[in-house]
């Protein structure tokens, strides 16, 4: 055997010696090794545009306010006429009844038709998780105010990635994930909060992390809690909300 002629035949042997390896890894496996049969998702009949998922936890369908309370005590103050709920100014914020923790919600709201004063102060409301961490309620369309501010920003803390507005008088959809806070035996933080928002189909906060309670004075902070109400803010501005439920998980 000559040189070339051994050497072409060991370099033979040692692409076999490689080879035959990965040919026996690619036959040992089959599509079915990574098939996942368990668990089986639960079967949700999706809801048509103004009903809720059949696993959903309906808040307002717009006939009564059972589902809320005022924060001040008592029964939620608001007026519910033509399938929807107002803020009556200066009756104060309501909250639901019930508390949550992670939650898909789906809120719609609608800004009065007639525009009045400007910024902040126009069609202001909001949707607070656990009472202090607020996805800011406003008519932002054509109104100039600090864009931590404006409608679907994380209340001074997030600036929405678009300004997806309609105009005042019209409905307007939120559908929002909000994973809770988790807090340790001794109160410190393990794992911030999370919110995810859809502000009318649009994509506007993507697993954003919240700092702490919205304040409108100050740095936020967390002060640890279990879980909470949703509540709904009186901004002494006459906005309204339909269509209101949730989904916990
Ligand atoms: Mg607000």
């Amino acid at each position: 055997m000559g040189l070339s002629r051994f050497i072409s035949f060991r370099l033979t042997l040692v692409l076999f010696a490689l080879l035959l390896p990965l040919s026996a890894l690619a036959q040992e496996w089959h599509p079915e090794l990574t098939e996942q049969w368990e668990p089986v998702p639960a079967i949700v009949e999706p809801g048509t545009g103004t009903s809720a998922p059949s696993d959903a936890i309906v808040l307002f369908d717009g006939s009564n306010l059972d589902a809320w309370e005022s924060v001040r005590g008592g029964n939620a103050g608001w007026v519910v006429a033509e399938g929807a709920m107002t803020v009556s100014a200066g009756v104060g914020d309501i909250r639901t009844r019930q508390q949550f923790r992670d939650v898909q919600l789906h809120i719609e709201w609608r800004t009065p038709a007639k525009v009045e004063g400007d910024g902040q102060g126009r069609g202001n409301s909001g949707v607070f998780f656990h009472e202090v961490y607020e996805v800011q309620v406003l008519d932002s369309y054509d109104n100039t105010t600090y864009p931590n501010g404006q409608a679907a920003s994380v209340y001074k803390q997030h600036i929405p990635l678009v300004n997806a507005s309609r105009g005042p008088g019209v409905w307007q959809v939120y559908d929002i994930v909000f994973s809770s806070p988790v807090f340790a035996g001794d109160g410190d933080l393990v794992r911030p909060a999370f919110v995810t928002v859809f502000h009318n189909g649009v994509l506007v906060q993507n697993h954003v992390e919240v700092k702490g309670d919205t304040a409108y004075i100050g740095l936020p902070e967390y002060i640890p809690h279990g879980a909470g109400s949703i509540k709904l803010q009186d901004h002494g501005n006459p906005t309204s909300y339909r269509n209101v439920w949730v989904r916990e998980l």
